[in-house]
């Protein structure tokens, strides 16, 4: 069988090995004669599936012990709604960096529930860089400083993050897990897992444990933190497939050398690519500026649309998978997420300075 060369902004491509390992125990999970989604999320077998992957998510990202991880549903999209409303006081501002769609969905859905203002955007350059934030000195009144550390739809991702005494919130979901980070910086990190961690249906949040001080009673009971944090994440059913899925996605990061190794693999993906763009005179042009290029996703165009129409049709035809832009900007966007490999991004490499050479 051949894999496809897939290069979606997500759902995306998982590590083949993860999906031979599930086909593998589809039918009969650890000896049970049951699969995975069969089993009662009560039950023991389950529990090491489920304690399993925050053990290796907690060793993988370095998560100090006074915070927690909790897998949530509903994607990074509830996690817009449900961060101000644990998060956000009265009386208190929620910041935004507004550095894409992404960041401004979240600060619009954070509006509905409190105050909120603008940190710094990037916006009237049509989100091209990660702008600076200055003055963080003096928002006293801030909740929290939210930040979107790589941008999927733009293509751009912080390279470092800012020191602040204001607690930082990010939405990681189309970074988590690709480079090494330092997870005490922030007070609560969030990520859909669908892009760099597993298939979609479980949301990943770590956050303080000292953010949590008892249950809100003026809160939906499923869209307080408390609520999951006492109870492992096992209030209501989880996601048990997704979850087994992340543990095995886990596992293989794990297997690759770690977060280290696979930082160092995703960044010799994204230099092959970007390369076909910097070399090749101005016929392709990348929309992020390089100072804030994402390694993740790589967003660029063609001279007209209509250059860009052949390119893709082209790349099609070859047997590329989802290099269309987001339909918000258009042109093309290579997502090369930990699972690509590193022979696919020669592949697109080559492939755009073949293209480039004959038209
Ligand atoms: C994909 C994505 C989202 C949306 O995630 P859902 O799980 O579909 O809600 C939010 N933020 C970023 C940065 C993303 O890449």
């Amino acid at each position: 069988m051949k894999r496809a060369l897939n290069f979606n902004a997500g759902p995306a491509a998982l590590p083949l090995s993860v999906l031979e390992e599930a086909q593998r125990n589809w039918l009969n999970f650890n000896g049970t004669g049951m699969g995975v989604m069969e089993l009662s999320h009560r039950s023991r077998e389950y529990e090491e599936v489920h304690e399993g992957a925050k053990t290796l998510l907690r060793r993988l990202l370095g998560v100090p012990d006074d915070y927690e991880v909790l897998f949530l549903q509903g994607g990074a999209s509830l996690q817009f709604t449900m961060l101000p409303m644990n998060l956000l006081a009265e009386g208190k501002t929620g910041y935004y960096a507004l550095t894409g769609s992404w960041a401004e969905k979240a600060m619009k859905e954070a509006a509905k529930i409190g105050k909120t203002a603008s940190a710094a955007s990037s916006k009237e350059d049509t989100y091209r860089y990660i702008p600076e934030l200055s003055g963080l000195a003096d928002l006293k009144d801030a909740a929290y400083l939210h930040l979107t550390s790589n941008n999927t739809i733009y293509g751009t991702q912080w390279q470092d993050f800012p020191e602040t005494n204001v607690p930082l919130a990010a939405d990681m979901s189309s970074d988590i897990m690709s480079r090494e980070i330092d997870v005490s910086k922030f007070d609560i990190i969030y990520a859909g897992a669908q892009k760099n961690l597993g298939p979609s249906g479980v949301t990943v949040v770590i956050l303080k444990k000292s953010l949590l001080s008892g249950p809100r009673g003026d809160l939906p009971v499923m869209l307080d933190y408390f609520t999951h944090s006492k109870s492992q994440s096992l209030y209501n059913t989880p996601p048990t497939l997704a979850i087994y899925m992340l543990m095995l996605v886990l596992e293989w990061v794990e297997k690759e050398g770690g977060l280290a190794a696979i930082a160092e693999r995703n960044k010799q993906k994204a230099e092959l690519i970007y390369s076909s763009i910097d070399d090749s005179e101005g016929f392709y042009q990348g929309h992020s500026r390089k100072d804030s290029r994402s390694q993740m996703n790589i967003t660029f165009n063609l001279h007209t649309e209509e250059a860009a129409g052949q390119f893709l049709h082209a790349a099609k035809e070859a047997g590329f998978v989802g290099l269309n832009g987001h339909r918000s900007i258009g042109g093309c966007r290579a997502s090369i997420y930990n699972a690509v490999p590193l022979e696919h991004a020669e592949k697109l490499a080559e492939f755009m300075r073949k293209f480039k050479n004959n038209n």
